[in-house]
């Protein structure tokens, strides 16, 4: 009998009437991120013409020049677009001038999304999407309770929905303190805590890769791997954020979240099914088995790194310290590199190397996992003198995307010679546009009511509570103690020799494709 498979299923989904208020509507990440995406979702039909955006900031602007503010920003995007279908989507758009704290602006907020839920038949769905600075996200969701916009419980018939930026808290009190008022105005189900890298399609690849592959999954495990390699690597340096940033630095603005979250799903168990509480389970539980740093403030535990002048790609690129809202004698880590172990049976004993820099040499995010290598050949005489390169296989999440495996085969010859070689397959060229921005993604997940790509309650917590001993360790060291540990690095390389030497004694290099 022939066995005829076929893959699921898969519709795109399409969100149902709603509006959206974004909160810092005046802002950059409203610019070059939010009004794109939503942009982006229209053009393609995922949401319907019954929807509306409201933009709120204390700019003054009007509904004309927010208009204008949409138009610029989804210039790139909407090239391929219709004069007509650009015109439509401005013609949804609206903004509410106001103070963040002022009652005054709630009130006036209610009664234009009253009038226009009514105008664009949006059945009272709401989504309020806050891209403001951090320390307003509890005032604007205490002010929306207390405006009657949302009330606690109400996700469904209509669903009153809130999307909270990153960073979520700066170290574990300030995280819990923040879920905190948020619960107190908001069920777990209408909060959406936002970690763009989630949204990104190689991301969630992870997943499908492993436990939709038999052949993966079972060397998935500390018997055939040897250890895995997390790169978080940007061209950049601070650039426009440069005060934020110095007030953060690299370990609570990417190792926190983005590089845990991509840890966590190389690592995590499989749930029974594809289901939002289920995965957040299961990524929460690999966080709670990660053991705790131990001589936190070591370099052999961590490498924090700091950019000094250089260049990249012809391009000079002014030391750290010199970029405006810098203090000239900070110690905030542009580079960090650590190792982590999971205590559990699957990976016992397997480190997680994670690096991630700014003003690296090249813009890069990729998750190595790096096989065993082989304990004997008949293709070599001694295999411990002559090592064969072990299996390597990558996940490029940006700026490729794609998978890519090194294995050992044949060259051509009389001789019986091996040569690794590369299956390389890069995204773009399998699905070309298709590929979804991560923007798109999250709010289109948010607007259909699915969680799966966003941080829960607990999995901030627990990453919190890892990551804050070595803050408080580092914030209490002493101004010499931090000259000592703070290695320098050229704009341009791969980060402080320090780093390269911190794999080394483990017997491992760096890994880049
Ligand atoms: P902005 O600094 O551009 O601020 C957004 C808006 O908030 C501003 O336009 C301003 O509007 C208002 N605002 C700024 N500072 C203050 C203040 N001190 N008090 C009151 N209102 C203020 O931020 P971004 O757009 O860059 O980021 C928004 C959120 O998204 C932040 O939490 C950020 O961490 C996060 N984020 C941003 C990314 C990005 O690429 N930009 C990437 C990932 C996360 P007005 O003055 O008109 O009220």
């Amino acid at each position: 009998m022939e066995i005829k498979y076929s893959g699921p299923v898969c519709e795109f989904e399409v969100a149902g009437p709603c509006g959206i208020v974004i909160f810092g509507a005046s802002g950059d990440l409203t610019r070059r991120k939010l009004l794109p995406a939503l942009f982006e979702l229209y053009k393609r039909g995922r949401i319907p013409s019954r929807f509306f955006i409201t933009g709120v900031a204390r700019s003054g602007l009007t509904v004309e020049s927010f208009r204008q503010v949409v138009a610029d920003s989804i210039e790139e995007v909407s090239e391929k677009a219709s004069a007509r279908k650009k015109e439509e989507f401005l013609e949804h758009c609206f903004y509410v001038s106001g103070q963040y704290d002022a009652p005054e602006t709630y009130k006036n907020l209610k009664e234009v999304n009253k009038k226009l839920s009514q105008e664009f038949k949006t059945e009272s769905n709401i989504i309020f999407n806050i891209a403001t600075p951090p320390t307003l996200y509890g005032t604007i969701v205490k002010n929306l309770s207390l405006a009657g916009l949302i009330i606690k419980g109400q996700n469904n018939n209509p669903f009153q929905r809130v999307i909270v930026e990153k960073p979520f808290g700066r170290d574990i009190d300030s995280a819990v303190a923040l879920n905190e008022e948020l619960i107190s105005w908001l069920d777990e189900d209408q909060t959406y805590r936002i970690d763009h890298y989630l949204g990104k399609d190689t991301v969630q690849n992870i997943l499908a890769f492993r436990f939709a592959n038999l052949i993966f999954e079972n060397v998935w495990n500390r018997n055939f791997i040897d250890h895995v390699q997390i790169t978080v690597s940007e061209e950049l340096g601070v650039g426009h954020r440069a005060g934020y940033f110095d007030n953060s630095g690299l370990v609570r603005d990417m190792l926190q979240n983005h590089m845990l979250q991509l840890l966590s799903l190389v690592a995590m168990e499989p749930p029974a099914k594809f289901d939002a509480e289920l995965i957040r389970d299961e990524k929460v539980k690999v966080m709670k088995s990660i053991r705790p740093f131990k001589d936190i403030s070591s370099p052999s535990t961590i490498i924090r790194g700091q950019y000094k002048e250089g260049s990249n790609k012809e391009e000079k690129i002014k030391a750290y310290r010199d970029e405006d809202g810098v203090s000239s004698n900070s110690s905030t880590e542009t580079f960090v590199a650590t190792r982590l172990f999971i205590d559990n049976v699957r990976w016992e004993g397997v480190p997680f190397y994670m690096r991630a820099g700014k003003a690296l040499k090249e813009k890069k995010t990729q998750i190595t996992i790096v096989f065993k290598e082989v304990p004997h050949s008949m293709f070599v005489k001694d295999i411990k003198e002559n090592p064969l390169e072990p299996n390597v296989l990558i996940f490029g999440i940006q700026p490729e995307q794609g998978v890519f495996l090194k294995y050992q085969a044949k060259a051509p010859g009389s001789k019986m010679c091996l040569y690794p070689l590369d299956m390389d397959i890069n995204y773009a060229d399998v699905y070309g546009s298709e590929l979804s921005d991560d923007y798109e993604t999250l709010l289109l997940d948010c607007m259909v009511g699915d969680q799966t790509l966003f941080w829960s309650k607990k999995g901030v917590e627990v990453s919190w509570d890892l990551i804050t001993p070595i803050l408080k360790e580092w914030d209490k060291s002493s101004f010499e103690d931090k000259k000592i540990k703070l290695f320098f690095y050229e704009a341009g390389s791969w980060g402080p020799v320090e780093s390269e030497e911190f794999i080394k004694n483990d017997g491992r290099k760096w890994i880049i494709k």
